[in-house]
């Protein structure tokens, strides 16, 4: 791919989704990624990880000043897979911040994947970019180009992004 996040509101934007070590623990894994694939989006990479204390660092080294920060990290290197994964399309983004739902569990609404799984913000199963700078930031840190599949087509692709 030209830039690794794609062009924003475009079909080829992109984001990083990622099913954080409660998420695979619950076994709810392809409960989320079948909310990805009906909503139309085209997934582009996918593996399990058990993430390292500086890989956990620095996806989330925006956070390193908050209270909660060592707890986070301690979460999600529990030596629990995660299933980190790309997901492409049209507004998958936000749409994607909108299939997971508030960061507080108790703000996510019910339809959404926190809104139907958890309860705590810090056991919030799932986590999704916020932005295109952090899309392209955190498919770089969790993927080498070469592992993304962007070239194929699913089957009602153009039928699903036409404008
Ligand atoms: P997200 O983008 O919706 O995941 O939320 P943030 O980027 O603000 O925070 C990243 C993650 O840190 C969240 O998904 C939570 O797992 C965790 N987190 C955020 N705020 C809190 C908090 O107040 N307490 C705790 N324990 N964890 C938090
Ligand atoms: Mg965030």
């Amino acid at each position: 791919p030209k830039t690794i996040a794609g062009e924003l509101g475009t079909s080829t934007e992109r984001s990083y989704v990622m099913i954080k070590p409660d998420g695979t623990s619950r076994q709810i894994v392809g409960d989320i990624i079948s909310r990805f694939e009906r909503r139309g989006y085209m997934l582009v990479a996918m593996k399990t990880v058990v993430p390292s204390q500086e890989l956990a660092k620095e996806h989330y080294i925006d956070l390193a000043k908050k209270p909660f920060y060592g707890g986070l990290v301690k979460y999600i290197t529990n030596g629990t897979p995660v299933v980190a994964m790309v997901w492409q399309g049209k507004d998958v983004i936000r749409q994607g911040r909108r299939l997971v739902g508030a960061t507080n569990p108790l703000e996510a609404n019910p339809g959404s994947i926190r809104g139907d799984f958890c309860v705590s913000v810090g056991r919030n199963i799932i986590h999704a970019s916020d932005s295109h700078e952090s899309a392209t930031k955190e498919i770089g840190l969790w993927f080498h180009e070469k592992e993304l599949a962007t070239e194929y087509r699913p089957i009602a692709w153009d039928m699903i992004m036409a404008d």
